[in-house]
């Protein structure tokens, strides 16, 4: 029988009350793995109460005593590796490299977090009038809670937790309730730490567990990483409840592709972005507009590149891409391909109906090219999230950069060129937030906030770096004098 998983309550492993649970299923066999329990408003409760009364004691522990914990952390995460890195492709499916890749930028956020006694520094001023002086301090906010996506289930907690912790906050996890296996591993790193009690809390659950954080009153801030509508929900929930909130929406990533760009290098690129993660990334390039007379060149090129790409269970030895997250959302990105056709496109390479052999259960959709995508059609602006990039065409960077901007999510986009005049304007103009130069993927590093706009992201403070650390304090500013005549004179 596959196990049920466990909550981790302040210290403890402890068993979900919930009478329902959802099957886990490794989406490369189609074999269920574990039962993820449905935690209830009380559980949330236990864990939102048990977080608060931990924060009192933890926000007194000195910053370079707190971070002794996540350079211990580090330490178990590097010797876990492996581990972990298999239990993230057994619950969703992508390859061994793409699961280490992950785990390497979870750690790096444990590393710069790691800074924090420099990081969370105030400022002052001498004098501001004679005689006084004021300071601004950063103090930890509180409780906070992080809903996760299932598509990177190792590296998204880490956005936030590292800097949460760092700071002098409590923080309860709630992982994807299709990927929650890897958070379990983690926080069995965690239970070795020795930290206090309740400092960081694992629950499990759905909408409804969520929605039990959102409203419970010991949580103050809240870091979600998923879809636009759930971001959305979250966000106006979280913000009417009068906590402070971040959260990560969707994607639909375009990328320009002038007639100066070197085609070998750029397909390469381009085809490990698109088809990458099975195109499961919300920083996954999707849409290819062609600039100009390149356009017959890289259709060709690409779409030898879809055809050719190694797909596969994600454990086995040469795979290039591995399944999607689930059966429904094969069905899904079957249903938008021939939606897509519906409206006008042409499906070049045509991904549909695939099994891969000896893993005929799984939920594979080979990699898909469609050309003649409408830009102004359904397709054009609807998240696939699967291995399908649509091309379109533009005559001059002009109206390449209208047709990238033409779109409600503001996530990434890209360019391909030789030219840095080309690069530098469409640097400026590109409405999203991460902008990539011969970039397949732009993802910020740690030290850099993961910067989403427009439908993507609802908030003002992003995941990662300073950004995290400014949403996980409060700014405290103190005025002070001392008049010379109220001291003992010595
Ligand atoms: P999802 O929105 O279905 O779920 C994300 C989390 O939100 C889960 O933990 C889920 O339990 C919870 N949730 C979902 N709907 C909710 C609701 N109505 N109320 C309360 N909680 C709710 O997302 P997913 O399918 O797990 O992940 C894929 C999505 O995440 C894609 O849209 C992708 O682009 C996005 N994503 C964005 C980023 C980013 O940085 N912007 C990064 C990774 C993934």
């Amino acid at each position: 029988m596959a196990k049920r998983l466990l909550n981790y309550i302040n210290g403890e492993w402890v068993p979900s009350k919930a009478a329902e649970c959802l099957p886990v299923v490794n989406p490369g066999t189609g074999e269920p793995i574990a039962e993820l329990p449905l935690s209830s408003a009380a559980e949330v409760a236990a864990a939102g109460e048990g977080a608060d009364r931990a924060f009192r004691e933890w926000r007194r522990v000195p910053a370079p005593d707190r971070i002794q914990f996540l350079f211990k952390l580090k330490r178990l995460m590097e010797e876990n590796l492996d581990a972990l890195a298999r239990s993230c492709t057994e619950e969703c499916g992508k390859t061994r490299a793409e699961s280490v890749g992950e785990l390497r930028r979870a750690i790096e956020n444990v590393e710069v977090a790691c800074g924090i006694p420099l990081l969370m520094q105030g400022r002052n001023n001498e004098d501001i009038a004679r005689g006084i002086d004021e300071h601004m301090f950063r103090q930890p906010v509180g409780v906070g809670a992080m809903i996760a996506p299932f598509n990177f289930p190792a590296m998204i907690p880490f956005w936030f937790l590292p800097y949460a912790l760092a700071t002098g906050n409590s923080f309860i996890v709630k992982p994807s309730e299709k990927c929650p296996l890897t958070q379990q591993l983690v926080f069995e790193l965690v239970d070795q730490l020795g930290l206090p009690p309740g400092v960081l809390q694992l629950v499990n659950g759905g909408r409804e567990t969520v929605e039990a954080l959102l409203d419970h009153p010991a949580v103050r801030a809240v870091s979600m990483v998923g879809s636009t509508p759930a971001a959305r929900a979250i966000y106006s929930r979280a913000a009417a409840n009068g906590k402070r909130a971040q959260c990560q929406g969707g994607a639909k990533n375009p990328v320009l592709i002038m007639p100066d760009a070197d085609l070998e290098t750029t397909t390469r690129i381009l085809a490990d972005s698109a088809f990458g993660c099975a195109g499961q990334r919300c920083l996954a390039l999707s849409v290819g507009i062609t600039v100009g007379p390149v356009r017959d060149a890289f259709r060709e090129r690409f779409a030898e590149a879809a055809r050719t790409r190694k797909v596969g269970y994600g454990l086995d030895d040469g795979v290039e891409m591995g399944a999607v997250i689930s059966a429904e959302s094969k069905a899904r990105i079957e249903g938008l391909i021939g939606a897509a056709e519906a409206e006008g496109a042409k499906v070049l390479v045509d991904g549909r109906g695939r099994t891969v052999p000896g893993h005929e259960k799984g939920s594979f959709v080979f990699p898909t090219l469609l050309d003649d995508v409408p830009p102004k059609g359904e397709t054009a602006r609807t998240e696939i999230f699967g291995p399908v990039f649509s091309l379109m065409h533009a005559e001059t960077l002009e109206e390449g950069i209208a047709m990238v901007n033409d779109r409600a999510y503001g996530n990434m986009a890209s360019i391909f060129t030789a030219s840095g005049a080309a690069a530098r304007r469409f640097r400026n103009e590109a409405r999203a937030g991460n902008i990539g130069v011969n970039i397949g993927i732009a993802a910020p590093m740690a030290f850099f906030p993961f910067s989403g706009w427009a439908d993507s992201f609802f908030g003002d403070l992003h995941g990662q770096a300073e950004h995290a650390v400014e949403f996980f304090t409060e700014t405290k500013v103190v005025v002070e004098r001392w008049p010379k005549e109220w001291s003992r004179q010595f």
